[in-house]
């Protein structure tokens, strides 16, 4: 079947095989079409408006061919909580690539395909939830302007599951710069062959760093843009205080999207050492841990690049630990530049670091909402009644108010802090009642109200009242203490 303004191709295949093995999705019984991003398909350049809804879920259920596919599942391998394992797409395949408008390469992934040579003991399928979740939240971070992988469409498939009980399964289409990630390159040394290497730094430069093509030292520049693309990742989930909650080397893209929506969720009161995950059991992936973790998972990168960095110079591991050096400093300076976005500050201030981590100290000791403080701060509107009870917000107030006073343009400072401060996010309690209505009464009423609220998080000032809904903290009772992998 052919999607008029889809031209699919697959760049993928064009490098060394062992990368990949070529696969067919497996037909599901009945499948229908349960969300579909019709806004995403128009930007990747897709006509859909002539095809039907039963036929666009046979597609994206992998039921029906598309034309120009070359689908494949990827290998990989990846440190899982920091032991060494092989992988791969075990219930993914890539259908192709699509070039879009921008000129930007995009692959379109089915999620749930069915199996694959990577499969292990896996069915290759998926539960209808966990691909909702993802939607859901993928949707969301791009909303809220911080890379990631987009969904398309959630496609039921009529089969049920089997996890610790039997569940709607699903498929999701996945649309991603690049499916190549950290555990890629794991693989990819693995093969001790430094022409597969050699060509996977080229192959991931072309697509998703042009800027290097002409450079002279292709590994090291390589390195330091990943570097410098996963820093602004990760400060920018603290931003909006999201729990990745699996930061497997295997779920860390080489693009610098993020990916792999499992168990993460976002913190509302604000405690640094937050895990939500069922499995973290000691906390690697806690909320302020990410950094730390970031860094280590590119040291597992570096590590595999080695063999094609300067081959020339001999000096491989003395660049690469310089470049990784750098990490501290480079998440030091993006994390104080976001916490001045998010306190409008538009200028530089010696103060301003201590002014972000005592307003944070107060959160932490107080148990206020992250979200709901920063959206509730204004350059010039006088703090809450509530707010202005509590003598250690109230002198910080005035600390925060005096640094304003150096501000030149409070507008500035203003329109600074709505594009950095999020009225609504992806509230893991609404989230739940949404999937689990979504899953056990086969209604996506809410999921559809609430992927429509946290399509919109910013200036959202008048809309506070009515969008309390998604914008009010969890009841105690409401809280979500654990999340799952769902696989
Ligand atoms: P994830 O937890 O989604 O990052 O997956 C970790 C690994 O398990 C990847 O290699 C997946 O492809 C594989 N996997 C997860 N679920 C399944 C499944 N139902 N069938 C086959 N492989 C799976
Ligand atoms: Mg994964």
């Amino acid at each position: 079947m052919k999607i008029p303004g889809l031209e699919l191709t697959n760049g993928y295949s064009t490098l060394p095989p062992v990368l990949f093995s070529r696969v067919s999705p497996t037909a599901v019984r009945a499948p229908s079409m349960l969300v579909f991003n019709f806004d995403l398909a128009r930007q990747l350049g897709m006509e859909v408006s002539a095809i039907s809804s039963a036929q666009l879920a046979q597609v994206f259920a992998g039921n029906v061919s598309l034309e120009g596919a070359d689908p494949l599942a990827q290998a990989y391998a990846g440190h899982q909580y920091g032991h060494f394992t092989m992988l791969g797409d075990g219930r993914a395949i890539v259908l192709g690539e699509l070039r879009a408008a921008t000129g930007l390469h995009y692959e379109i992934q089915l999620k749930g395909a069915g199996q694959t040579e990577y499969s292990r003991q896996g069915d290759g399928r998926a539960a209808l939830a966990p691909m909702l979740r993802e939607y859901l939240v993928s949707e969301a971070m791009h909303a809220l302007g911080i890379p990631s992988t987009r969904s398309l469409a959630v496609v039921a498939s009529g089969e049920s599951v089997m996890r610790e009980r039997e569940l709607p399964g699903a498929v999701l289409t996945r649309i991603a710069r690049s499916h190549i990630r950290i555990g890629t390159f794991e693989f990819a040394a693995l093969q001790q062959d430094r022409e597969v290497l050699r060509r996977l730094v080229e192959f991931s430069v072309e697509r998703l760093y042009p800027e290097l093509n002409n450079s002279s030292d292709l590994g090291l520049d390589f390195l330091k843009a990943v570097i410098a693309r996963h820093v602004r990742l990760v400060v920018e989930w603290i931003r909006v205080g999201f729990v990745h909650g699996v930061m497997n080397t295997d779920n860390m893209a080489i693009s610098g999207e993020t990916i792999d929506y499992g168990p993460c969720a976002f913190i509302d009161r604000f405690d640094p050492a937050k895990v939500f995950s069922s499995i973290d059991r000691h906390g690697r992936y806690a909320f302020m841990r990410q950094p730390a973790i970031m860094l280590w998972n590119l040291e597992r990168l570096a590590q595999c690049i080695l063999p094609i960095l300067r081959p020339a110079a001999n000096d491989s591991k003395a660049v690469a630990r310089a470049a990784l050096q750098e990490f501290p400093a480079l998440f030091e300076n993006a994390w104080l530049e976001m916490m001045r976005g998010k306190l409008g500050l538009c200028t530089t201030g010696p103060e301003d670091e201590a002014l972000a981590l005592d307003l944070l100290e107060w959160m932490r000791s107080s148990g206020a909402d992250y979200t709901n403080t920063f959206y509730q701060l204004h350059p010039n509107k006088p703090c809450s009644e509530e707010l202005s009870q509590d003598p250690v917000f109230k002198s910080w107030y005035a600390r925060w108010q005096k640094r304003l006073g150096q501000e030149k343009n409070l507008e500035q400072s203003s329109a600074l802090m709505a594009r950095a401060n999020p009225g609504i996010i992806p509230r893991n309690h609404k989230l739940e009642e949404a999937l689990n209505s979504a899953q056990d009464a086969a209604d996506l009423g809410q999921f559809q109200r609430m992927l429509k609220a946290v399509s919109q998080p910013y200036d959202n000032e008048s809309r506070l009242g009515q969008a309390s809904e998604y914008t009010l903290p969890p009841r105690p009772e409401q809280e979500v203490q654990e999340t799952f992998c769902g696989t």
